[in-house]
């Protein structure tokens, strides 16, 4: 009872404090919650699914994240980088699918010269769609070189609020420069993305409120929340990995604060469930990001086990595969470039 109340209030007002985002984050029974995020998000965002491509460029790192695959001391993966002619053939590949959204995502791999990623990124807006960047922190001159170029959208997970967590699974990275660089590209004008990794080693409940009450207070245009799927060869090979329901109930809740922004459904939520995508859109989700790559790089891009099967084109982040499932949950495909509508503001 007490919790329909709280689901209420968060569906008119879109705001409530960390010990009510705890308790619905322990609800037993989320389906009247689920259902809540479903209203708000077909309110304010309607029926479209956006799509973006995902053009992963380089497997390269030089970080250590405890919990990827492509952290730079992993020796067993091969590494390999994309030619900028390569990614800009992916991108008009993509164009020409019908797509209106490029994603760029790397590890933090310092071969590519801003210079050369802006001239990437100025070849693809000629194609007349969004570029979004996933490539890690850089300084504030790097972040407004690409915006000059035309990058228009970036995300940079949080992973997690809680600082101490954050500082024992990045080992030489720092919370505060986390920080600092969504302050940056805030300031440049970029729409900011963000979001969390869910079922860290020692993560609670209380440290997923927080990263929801951090999201609502920087105004995040956008939101990846995915399960962290444990990965081999890295420290945390052994750990248990994230837990589907609750990353469906850190969807609804972003709905529900932030009832304007884009919200995917992750492909880790994909790959952790098979039913992931559907779950995810039915609980406050209006983003998917096929991936546009080339086949032969698809498969080093290990963040974790799964991401492709042996047959690329059986992946569940294939564009085919993706375009028919928005279609038979009566969705329909985004024709526009996807901004955040800002409905409230
Ligand atoms: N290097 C850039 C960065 O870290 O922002 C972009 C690429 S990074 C691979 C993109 C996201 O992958 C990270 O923000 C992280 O949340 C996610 N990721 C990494 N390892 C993962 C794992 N084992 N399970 C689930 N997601 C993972
Ligand atoms: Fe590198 Fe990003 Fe993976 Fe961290 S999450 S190791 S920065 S690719």
């Amino acid at each position: 009872k007490d919790n329909d109340v709280l689901i209420e209030k968060l569906e008119t007002q879109h705001d409530i404090d960390k010990e009510e985002v705890v308790m619905l984050l322990a609800l037993k029974d989320p389906s009247k919650l689920y259902q809540a995020a479903d209203r708000v998000r077909r309110k304010y965002v309607g029926d479209d699914v956006h799509l973006r491509g995902l053009i992963e460029f380089s497997n390269y790192c030089n970080n250590t994240c405890f919990y990827c695959g492509l952290r730079g001391p992993n020796r067993t993966i091969k590494r390999y980088r994309m030619e900028p002619e390569e990614i800009i053939q992916c991108a008009k590949y993509g164009a020409a699918a019908g797509l209106k959204t490029i994603v760029l995502q790397s590890g933090e791999d310092k071969y590519f010269k801003i210079n050369t990623l802006c001239k990437i990124i100025e070849e693809i807006k000629k194609l007349d769609i969004a570029v979004t960047l996933s490539i890690g922190e850089l300084s504030t001159k790097d972040y407004a070189e690409l915006k000059k170029a035309g990058a228009d959208r970036y995300l940079l997970r949080i992973e997690t609020t809680n600082k101490e967590l954050y500082q024992k699974l990045h080992p030489g990275m720092s919370y505060e420069n986390r920080v600092r660089c969504l302050m940056d590209l805030r300031e440049l004008g970029y729409e900011v993305g963000t979001g969390s990794l869910v079922g860290l080693p020692g993560q609670t409940l209380e440290m997923l409120a927080d990263d929801l009450i951090f999201f609502k207070k920087i105004d995040a245009d956008m939101l990846g929340i995915g399960p962290f799927i444990p990965c081999e060869n890295t420290p945390l090979e052994r750990e248990k990995g994230g837990n589907v329901e609750i990353v469906l109930k850190m969807l609804a809740l972003s709905r529900l604060l932030l009832p304007d922004i884009n919200i995917p459904a992750t492909t880790a939520l994909a790959v952790k469930d098979k039913a992931g995508y559907i779950k995810g859109l039915k609980c406050g989700a209006n983003v998917i990001m096929p991936n546009i790559g080339i086949d032969e790089y698809k498969k080093l891009y290990k963040l974790y086990p799964g991401k492709v099967p042996d047959n690329p084109s059986e992946a569940v982040n294939s564009l085919e595969n993706i375009k028919k499932l928005i279609l038979s949950q009566n969705r329909t495909i985004g024709k526009d470039k996807g901004y955040r509508k800002k409905i409230l503001n």
